[in-house]
């Protein structure tokens, strides 16, 4: 790694702390809704607006599972080997992109091979 994997790991710690508060303050202004909402309950609105808070939480526990997992492979020493080739992923690249699995090569080798027409 020829770049300071500190400030990765300082990036992907930050934007733990940012999914934790933001699933927080989604709760609170839940309840913040429903104790203001008066006599006038619109059930289908209700239950819509769960499902989104719940889809909601669910992409960000996604989100949280990921940066626990690449903080492990930070760890680990494992972080930043392109999945393909085994190269170093570019540290510019995962700055930008800390979840990158490919480097630029196999990267774009993919989404060259994902544009050919099937049939
Ligand atoms: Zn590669």
């Amino acid at each position: 790694m020829k770049g300071d994997i500190n400030k990765i790991r300082e990036l992907l710690l930050t934007q733990k702390q940012e999914i934790l508060s933001k699933i927080q303050t989604g709760k609170d202004e839940e309840e913040l809704t429903a104790s203001n909402r008066g006599d006038y309950v619109d059930i289908a609105t209700d239950g819509l607006a769960h499902e989104l808070s719940y889809m909601f939480e669910e992409r960000e526990k996604e989100k949280l599972k990921l940066i626990d997992e690449t903080l492990e492979s930070i760890g680990q020493g494992t972080y930043g080997e392109c999945l393909e080739c085994g190269d170093e992923i570019e540290f510019e690249r995962l700055l930008a992109l800390p979840f990158a699995k490919l480097c630029l090569d196999c990267k774009s080798r993919e989404e060259r091979r994902s544009k050919i027409p099937i049939g």
